[in-house]
């Protein structure tokens, strides 16, 4: 048989989170590459779940979502950030925000309609983009000082006549950049000179250090109309394995969504909705404990990393710190986390598999630090050797 996996697929092969927990479960290593927390989420909210499944709620919960969420959901927008979303109709539960992107794309998107991605950008991104037959245009995030930042010309550069949406990341995945209200006010001029659609992922929305403001995208104004904007559970409440998101959009963009999410899934699984809702009214100060600590552990793996040789980027929020490997004498990302294990018993991630332009990002590695102090400490023991055996 010829290759069976449609051509639009085929450069993307397995997803770089597989591959290097693999590496690192067949090699025994810390695995600072998947950002996946190593400790539970509130108690009282898996208890929620067990109860739930307990008390029979185990069928289809309706499609758009159980009404508890939706509402719980529409609450938390209005509490936190004054935006109003009515829970029948602007918002829509999906499998995890990974659904809610790719419906988002496939149900806004023609094919050959353009794309704006800021790279390094989340990989699901470049898939959607593929599966809908439409077109990515990076805009890249190159380090101005400690943080990673776009160049307005750019971004103004890579709008042409067939650009539909832009897709925007903040917090964001992999550099930890906080948009500012100036980028953000940016981005928003060029959707409005333009008429783009905005996706906005904003699943580290909670997930901000030193008293940086994370600002939803569909604050600025004229924006609530024209973002669809999209979170989850997974990193809010450290269960990443839950899979349970949500968009919050107006209703035209909310339903287009729909028309696509009810044929990839049909609905959300309901146990994990009941506790979301539960904890997104409830557990907003264990949240806020979960980022005192990420704090903390950004600064013990981001000193250890220091002390090992690399060069290292400050992450005003999400679970990852960015690195330079040249100090070290290394050149390549992807060459070094493959041999990463054999020198050092550690995983990361190689940050170029974010870019369309992969010299960009070849000497950056990204490591998680959503994890136990000890390990974090083990694994910059181990990395310190790196510096020892170039020197
Ligand atoms: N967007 C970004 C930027 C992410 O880092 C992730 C990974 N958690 C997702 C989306 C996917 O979220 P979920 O697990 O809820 O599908
Ligand atoms: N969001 C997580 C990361 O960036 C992992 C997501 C995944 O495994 N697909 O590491």
């Amino acid at each position: 048989m010829n290759e069976p996996l449609v051509a639009r697929m085929r450069e993307f092969g397995t997803t770089i989170f597989a591959e290097m927990t693999g590496l690192a479960v067949r090699t025994g290593s810390i695995n600072l590459g998947q950002g996946f927390p190593d400790t539970d989420g509130p108690a009282a909210m898996l208890e929620r779940a067990v109860e739930a499944i307990r008390g029979g709620l185990n069928q289809y919960p309706p499609g758009p979502g159980l009404p508890e969420l939706r509402q719980a959901v529409a609450e938390h927008r209005k509490q936190h950030y004054g935006l109003v979303y009515d829970p029948d109709g602007e918002v829509l539960v999906t499998v995890g925000a990974t659904e809610a992107l790719a419906a988002s794309v496939l149900a806004l998107c023609e094919p050959g309609d353009e794309v704006i991605v800021f790279e390094p950008y989340y990989d699901s991104y470049a898939a959607a983009i593929a599966l809908a037959g439409a077109v990515r245009r990076p805009v890249t995030l190159r380090p101005v000082g400690e943080r990673f930042t776009f160049d307005p010309a750019e971004l103004r550069a890579a709008v042409g006549p067939r650009t539909r949406a832009i897709m925007v990341n903040s917090p964001h995945n992999p550099t930890g950049t906080v948009f500012t209200r100036d980028e953000l006010s940016l981005i928003a001029a060029v959707c409005q000179e333009h008429d783009l659609i905005a996706i906005s992922d904003e699943v580290y929305e909670h997930l901000t250090f030193d008293g940086v403001e994370h600002i939803p995208l569909a604050t600025l104004p004229g924006m609530r109309e024209r973002t669809v904007m999209i979170s989850s559970a997974g990193k809010t409440f450290s269960v990443t394995g839950w899979k349970t998101g949500w968009v919050c959009a107006p209703a035209d963009l909310v339903s287009a969504v729909q028309s696509v999410k009810q044929f990839l899934t049909f609905t959300a699984g309901g146990p994990w909705q009941v506790a979301a809702a539960y904890a997104l009214r409830e557990e907003l100060g264990w949240v806020a404990a979960l980022r005192d600590s990420l704090a903390a552990k950004r600064d013990r793996l981001m000193a250890g990393l220091s002390a090992a040789g690399f060069g290292v980027y400050r992450p005003a929020g999400t679970y990852f710190v960015q690195t330079d490997i040249r100090p070290l004498g290394f050149t390549d990302g992807a060459e070094l986390a493959r041999r990463l294990p054999e020198l050092a018993g550690v995983v990361a991630v190689p940050t170029q598999v974010f870019y369309d332009r992969t010299e960009l990002g070849r000497h950056f590695l990204r490591f998680a630090f959503c994890k136990k102090d000890e390990i974090i400490d083990e694994a910059v023991a181990r990395l310190a050797r790196l510096g020892e055996r170039t020197a």
